[in-house]
């Protein structure tokens, strides 16, 4: 994952409205970020390792004078969590100076990086790089050079890139990551991976990019051509189960609603006699609402997330992640003691915030504790994007529902099905990235797949 924005905004202060843009898109990753920001003549750049409020403060956003800014805030799923490869990366070529920030994964980066001149030197160990040079080796104008980079880069890409004087948009033909564009006062535009970053500088959303688009924003207007390609849509079921943040638009429907229908059809499928519904805080609010709602039952507040903490999840080792959980939660024991409850989350990756939850609740008096989780197990890595590693660390690939349910020591266990999930996205499951759910993915080469697993 990653949070990507373009801005191109003719005099505004584009490096603070990137800034801004980015802070509402903190949740798509936290390891590092950046800003790189043309005035027409020269492109000036700031990254650095952790938030974005830690990263930039008045004195270095006064310093990145400009009208066209890129921004990237970093998860980290390909190449290390080193400051090399915190993005916006900085690209020279004959044409002119380019930034670039990249969402997504590739799927043939060893073949396109052995396609890459010998003098080319790599300084990150990520596949942007790779998709960086492959555009300053290609040939003629930027718009060319992005279209043919496109044909030949596999997997997930939504990237902005700015060069001295113009913003360009692209995303890949599967349209895995998002990427929507909105128009900003008089003749601006800002891009972004989700829609509540331009609510947040005051733009207004036009549009999602289509997959295998490019727009180009410059003096003279705004330009999009669209690949003409055979391939499937394949935007990322994840975005709806966790990752993207509810106030954002996929579709035409917040991604709170998709959430809410998800909770909804998991209390048809699993209903169960209970007191009251929870759900962990945040990303599974949505759905226990929804839960609540359809099973008539009172929603509450179980568990207090502590605002300060960043996704544990995140954490580069297990033991990080252990102690996570419990820095992050607190319960409301009156709510809790004594009640039948039912808790809801989005997902169960690894298992290993699950147990931690239901003890939670079990030491502040719960009765029964009821885990509902609006998403069907995750049972395959991901290649494009989310740190869902390996098979060997997905508790959904190596043990049946009833075997997770004794492992988090919940009294029922139920996952939502796929069919209920799609309904509630309602979304035609076609144009759907499941691979994590169903191992079936629409843009992932099989030996790319054996040879991430070996690595
Ligand atoms: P587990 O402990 O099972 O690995 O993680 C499941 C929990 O982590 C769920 O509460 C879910 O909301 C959250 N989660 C799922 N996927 C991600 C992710 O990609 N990043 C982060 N930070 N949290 C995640
Ligand atoms: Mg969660």
């Amino acid at each position: 994952m990653c949070g990507i924005t373009g801005i191109y905004a003719p005099g505004h202060d584009a490096a603070r409205l990137a800034f801004f843009a980015l802070y509402a898109l903190q949740h798509r990753g936290q390891e590092s970020a950046g800003i790189a920001v043309s005035d027409g003549g020269t492109i000036k750049s700031h990254r650095e390792m952790g938030l974005l409020s830690a990263i930039f403060d008045e004195e270095i956003l006064s310093d990145l004078t400009g009208y066209i800014a890129c921004g990237h805030t970093r998860y980290s799923t390909s190449g290390s969590s080193i400051v090399v490869n915190a993005q916006p990366l900085l690209e020279t070529t004959e044409i002119g100076d380019f930034s670039f920030a990249h969402n997504g994964n590739l799927t043939n980066t060893d073949e396109l990086r052995d396609t890459l001149a010998p003098t080319t030197i790599l300084q990150a160990s990520s596949d942007s790089e790779v998709l960086a040079k492959l555009i300053v080796e290609a040939e003629g104008s930027m718009m060319e050079r992005i279209v043919t980079v496109m044909h030949r880069a596999r997997g997930a890409y939504s990237v902005v890139l700015c060069t001295r004087d113009e913003l360009y948009a692209f995303r890949d033909p599967w349209g895995v990551r998002p990427l929507c564009l909105g128009t900003y006062g008089d003749g601006g535009y800002v891009a972004a991976s989700e829609s509540c970053a331009l609510a947040t500088v005051g733009a207004k959303f036009e549009r999602e990019l289509a997959p295998g688009e490019v727009v180009r924003i410059h003096k003279g207007g705004v330009e999009s051509i669209v690949m003409a390609t055979t391939e499937r849509k394949a935007l990322c079921m994840f975005e709806y189960i966790y990752f993207a943040r509810p106030d954002s638009t996929l579709n035409g429907k917040t991604i709170y609603m998709a959430r809410y229908a998800m909770g909804r059809e998991l209390a048809k499928e699993y209903p169960v006699e209970a007191d009251v519904v929870m759900a962990v805080p945040d990303s599974a609010i949505p759905g226990g609402i929804g839960y609540a709602a359809e099973s008539g039952l009172p929603y509450i507040e179980g568990l207090i997330k502590n605002r300060y903490i960043g996704r544990t999840f995140i954490s580069p080792d297990q033991s990080m992640r252990d102690r996570g959980v419990q820095l992050k939660f607190n319960p409301v024991v009156e709510n809790l003691k004594d009640q039948r409850v039912v808790v809801v989350d989005d997902s169960i990756v690894r298992g290993t915030t699950t147990p931690r939850i239901v003890q939670l609740l079990r030491d502040a008096g719960a009765q029964e504790v009821h885990v509902r989780v609006t998403s069907p197990p995750i049972k395959h890595p991901c290649y494009l994007g989310v740190d869902m590693a390996t098979y060997d660390e997905l508790i959904g690939a190596n043990y049946s529902v009833e075997e997770i349910r004794k492992k988090i020591g919940a009294d029922t266990l139920g996952y939502l099905s796929l069919e209920g999930l799609v309904r509630a996205t309602g979304r035609d499951e076609k144009e759907m990235c499941l691979g994590c759910l169903t191992g079936t993915y629409p843009n992932v080469p099989a030996a790319h797949r054996n040879r991430a697993l070996v690595g």
